[in-house]
């Protein structure tokens, strides 16, 4: 009767960085607007919600992967341009036309298929036409670019709002195939003007945006920065939005030499107090952390030991003494100390971009602060 049960595992999303880092971000490209991608459920963290607190910060478009996606947050009532980039063939992008998506194009096959939606909707389509400038993968090759900026041109109900390409090791400082690309990506654009289009040009995700100004040109397209994580080793203002926290559930002290979770892969030396917390793999904690991670509980870090499991980690807090109720945080800023989602990537040996978007699950509750 209106008693919330505490969650058990929840991911608290911090809407007031989101907008600083946003606003820092804008502030770093100030002649380029800005883009908040915002695909993969807002990578994680809440599409709707972080679109919404985006465009408060000073975003101008939202970047989504899928048109569903793009199309999810017009329903939310989010009414700056989207753009929506992968979708396979075969899509009916007619409710993309209506509800004023622009539209990613990088075959003429995909150009025709936005000009027949467009038809069905009795509009024109807004595209922005994709090159592949060395990422060999989404975008058109060069080979085939003249061919589709010349079709786009004479395409009556579609217009070109601008050519793009995305970077493929941006985040290397001082690699030369982010200079290529810029090179391709140059070459694209004198074709596009060539066929009579004028578009605009954008390239550049979070690492060009903090490292290289010479390619922020039009629109810059931030997305794992925004959420406070940064690609590069070069500083900027970004503070992480994601914290993710539980509570300890049961709270025991066992005799040295009892053994720990599945497998028995660590055991006691000293009779110690263990802090049960009720999260495992189904809710984003990496069974490959087993014995190697810690977590912030009662004002330190304190080490998991034996494996994680699907529903429960187990925390040795030695001698201290840990209640059922008390707050957990396995990943946050890092500000007090505690474990974050980079150092949690480091050790499984992927990326923080992979950590957060994997939190995106209905067991673990979002609340929005
Ligand atoms: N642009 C495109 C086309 C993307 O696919 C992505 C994400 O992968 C981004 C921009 C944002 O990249 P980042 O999160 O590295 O800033």
């Amino acid at each position: 009767n209106g008693v919330m049960a505490a969650p058990r595992a929840e991911v608290v999303i911090d809407l007031e960085n989101l907008r600083h880092n946003v606003a820092h971000l804008d502030a770093l490209a100030p002649t380029a607007d800005t883009m908040a991608v915002v695909k993969a459920d807002g990578y994680g963290h809440g599409a709707v919600q972080v679109a919404r607190a985006a465009v408060e910060a000073g975003a101008t478009w939202l970047g989504s992967c899928s048109l569903a996606e793009a199309l999810a947050l017009r329903a939310a009532g989010i009414t700056v341009p989207i753009l929506a980039w992968l979708d396979p063939a075969g899509t009916d992008y007619a409710p993309g036309v209506e509800q004023d998506v622009d539209l990613s194009a990088s075959s003429l096959a995909q150009l025709e298929e936005i000009s027949a939606a467009a038809d069905k909707a009795g509009r024109t389509a807004r595209v922005h036409l994709k090159i592949d400038t060395g990422l060999s993968r989404n975008g058109c090759p060069a080979t085939r670019w003249s061919e589709l900026v010349e079709r786009a041109a004479k395409t009556h109900n579609v217009e070109v709002h601008a050519i793009w390409s995305h970077l493929a090791v941006a985040d290397e400082i001082g690699h030369r195939g982010t200079d290529a690309q810029a090179e391709r990506f140059d070459d694209a654009y004198r074709e596009a003007l060539a066929a009579g289009l004028d578009p605009r040009r954008h390239i550049a995700n979070s690492a060009a945006l903090i490292t290289r100004p010479d390619l922020h040109l039009d629109l810059v397209r931030p997305g794992i920065a925004i959420y406070g994580l940064n690609p590069v080793p070069v500083p900027a203002d970004l503070r992480p939005v994601m914290t993710f926290r539980s509570a300890v559930a049961l709270a025991k002290r066992i005799p040295a030499g009892e053994s720990v979770s599945y497998g028995l892969s660590w055991t006691a030396r000293t009779d110690t107090n263990l802090a049960l917390v009720p999260v495992g793999y189904a809710d984003g904690v990496p069974r490959s952390l087993s014995n190697r991670m810690d977590v912030w509980l009662a004002g330190r870090r304190r080490p998991v030991v034996g494996r994680v499991c699907m529903d429960q980690v187990v925390v040795d807090c030695g001698d201290d003494v840990v209640v059922e109720g008390d707050e957990v945080v396995l990943f946050g800023s890092g500000a007090l100390g505690e474990p974050t989602a980079r150092e949690w990537a480091d050790t499984t040996g992927t990326i923080d971009y992979e950590i957060v978007t994997g939190m995106y699950r209905p067991r673990v509750t979002r609340t929005y602060v």
